[in-house]
């Protein structure tokens, strides 16, 4: 048994040299193309049952990915392992020099994928099949990315390294609030009487705070409690420094002269800021530890980006859903942006436009202390629902600090 082992794995060496000789193990034989009125299908044959996944990406380019465990190139009539597809795919690429095989498809459209199949032969080779299907562009982008590591690699680490990844607990519910702008920074300027947005924020957000503290079942830092400027790097590292269970950034829209959009908005990360939010754990040196390989500690600080990346759009969606049943919303849909006050390594984040000060009627209703307390009332149902797993316990809200007062007193 060992002895067989060993010689397929040596063949399948010997075939990524060689290319494509006699037949083997796992050889994708064929890839054609159907398109239907709905849909791209994409079929790949190989001589072996596969295992694989398919998924998007859409940066720097727009394409699909169909990863194999192993596989190799052998299709006779494309000698160089490159082709073109039909409708939304255009050219394609096997490549075989990561640590697994791909197919890479660029897309000509936004894209989605809609179902894989894993066909017996009929006639032929065993088929892989991926159906895309057309998608508008912020679906795109929302199911774009590499998929997230799997239990299957906590299992992994688990038992090669003894290292268990435990996601963050939720003992004690701490939210740091972060008031947008403030001090010599307006934010956007008001154009219809009332305060300025950086004024909106900071009285929202003490409303926030008040509610949360009187639940009795949270902890709150504010990155700032009164009219002072905090740097955007400060209130980053406020939030890392406060160890919190979310981060959540309070904003008012402008639309410059365009007096046309109106409505709350709710943003969580999107793909640059989830790059951002893992370089600034790697320069923060974050789970580097000496006794464990540099691999390991890689791996670690992935799997808390990704949870941190989950819980946001968790939040983000849970947030939207309670405004809108009492606001406007600009957009009732999972909305992404590379925000740097959400890049803190950890915490889960997400910026609430609570809407446009260039519209009157949300103008009015931004600077109405009544309205400011329901839409906080509202924000306040959403933290709850999000919280809600981690069930009763003792209370034990307490405000922690004004973040912010302190940092600008220290930076003097
Ligand atoms: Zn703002």
């Amino acid at each position: 048994m060992a002895m067989k082992t060993i010689a397929l794995a040596c063949s399948a060496f010997l075939a990524a040299f060689a290319g494509f000789g006699a037949a083997q193990a796992d050889e994708i034989t064929d890839v054609r193309f159907g398109e239907h009125a709905e849909y791209t299908r994409i079929v790949i044959e190989t001589s072996e049952p596969v295992e694989f996944r398919a998924f998007t990406l859409s940066e720097p380019a727009a394409r699909l990915v169909i990863a194999f465990d192993q596989a190799s190139w052998g299709v006779r009539s494309l000698p160089t392992a490159a082709g073109r597809g039909v409708g939304s795919v255009g050219q394609f690429q096997f490549d075989d020099q990561a640590s697994a095989s791909r197919l890479v498809f660029s897309l000509n459209s936004p894209s989605m994928v809609r179902q894989t199949l894993s066909l017996d032969p009929n006639g032929g080779g065993y088929r892989t099949v991926v159906d895309i299907a057309p998608t508008s562009e912020a679906t795109f982008q929302q199911t774009s990315g590499f998929p997230a590591p799997t239990r299957t690699l906590t299992d992994l680490l688990m038992e090669e390294v003894g290292v268990a990844y435990v996601p963050p607990s939720c003992e004690v519910v701490r939210v740091v609030i972060d008031p947008g702008h403030g001090g010599r920074d307006p934010g956007a300027v008001a154009r219809f009487g009332g305060g300025h947005e950086k004024d909106v924020n900071l009285s929202a957000g003490l409303i926030l705070r008040d509610l949360l503290l009187a639940t009795g079942r949270y902890e709150v830092v504010m990155t700032r409690d009164r009219d002072v400027f905090v740097e955007l790097d400060d209130r980053v590292r406020i939030a890392r420094q406060a160890d919190a269970d979310l981060f959540i950034s309070l904003h008012a829209d402008s639309a410059g002269d365009n007096r046309s959009p109106a409505g709350a908005t709710v943003y969580s990360l999107n793909p640059r800021a989830v790059s951002r939010a893992r370089a600034n754990a790697i320069r923060e040196g974050d789970w580097v530890d000496a006794s464990r390989p540099q691999e390991v500690s890689q791996i670690l600080v992935d799997m808390q980006i990704a949870n941190k990346e989950g819980e946001s759009e968790r939040f983000a969606e849970a947030l939207r859903t309670e405004v809108g049943r009492t606001a406007p919303l600009w957009r009732d849909q999972p909305m992404r942006a590379n925000f740097a006050v959400l890049t803190d390594a950890a915490t889960p984040a997400v910026l609430f436009e609570m809407g446009f000060l260039t519209n009157r009627n949300d103008a009015r209703r931004l600077n109405s202390e009544r309205e400011q307390r329901r839409l906080m009332q509202s924000a306040l149902a959403a933290i709850e629902s999000h919280f809600a797993r981690c069930g009763g316990g003792e209370p034990r809200s307490r405000y922690i600090a004004d973040a912010g007062a302190n940092t600008v007193a220290s930076a003097r």
